[in-house]
């Protein structure tokens, strides 16, 4: 018995929680589904300091899959001027920038990467010009896979540098990003990659909750 399912968002047809996201009826995109156990504010206190204090509301099944670098948590920071200029007495602007790899993307990236380790796959990559392929990378070097980042042949390598840093391959793609886009799910799908961004959709955006 898994705390998740898949439920496809357009047919409402449910599976059990595996390596998919799209719809076997209607190819429509399969969202997660969630079996709460009982919770209250107090659950999450005195936990961790990271996003992962919040596991029950995460599609991990097992907390040994967790593959964390430490991220979320970060500050609320006031903005008395541009509050002003709203007309707004309470403004906060979180500031995700302070995440390990500078981005808030550590947050689905994470996520989608521990699910694939509780998937059982090799390897993980994913779509990206700028931080996804850093939160990815990072990721993937505390969990031991190989990280294949898709873009573009003639971005700036500047924008890359920080995830082949972490290890990863940079797979470049004679095209636009969309040719990236394309590539990189038709060669996750038929390699097993756990690409975060396409393949690994569904379990990856439960990370932007956070
Ligand atoms: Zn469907």
């Amino acid at each position: 018995m898994t705390r998740t399912s898949l439920q496809c968002r357009e047919c409402k047809k449910e599976y059990d929680t595996a390596f998919k996201y799209i719809c076997e009826d209607c190819f429509g995109p399969l969202d997660v589904k969630y079996d709460f156990p009982s919770i209250s504010k107090d659950t999450f206190s005195n936990r961790e300091h990271t996003y992962w204090r919040y596991f029950e509301l995460l599609p991990i099944e097992d907390k040994s899959n967790i593959v964390s670098i430490n991220a979320g948590m970060t500050p609320l920071i006031k903005a008395d001027k541009l509050g002003e200029k709203l007309g707004l007495n309470n403004l906060y602007i979180k500031n995700d920038s302070v995440n390990p790899t500078f981005s808030f993307k550590d947050r689905p990236a994470g996520v989608a990467i521990s699910k694939a380790k509780e998937f059982g796959l090799s390897a993980v990559g994913c779509a990206s010009t700028g931080n996804l392929a850093s939160a990815t990378a990072a990721h993937a070097a505390k969990g031991g896979f190989p990280c294949h980042i898709f873009a573009p042949s003639n971005i700036e390598m500047a924008k890359i540098t920080q995830a082949l840093s972490y290890g990863a391959n940079y797979i470049a793609v004679d095209g636009t990003y969309d040719d990236a886009n394309r590539i990189a799910a038709q060669i996750g799908d038929s390699k097993g990659i756990g690409i975060v961004n396409i393949n690994m959709r569904s379990h990856y955006v439960e990370g932007s909750k956070t």
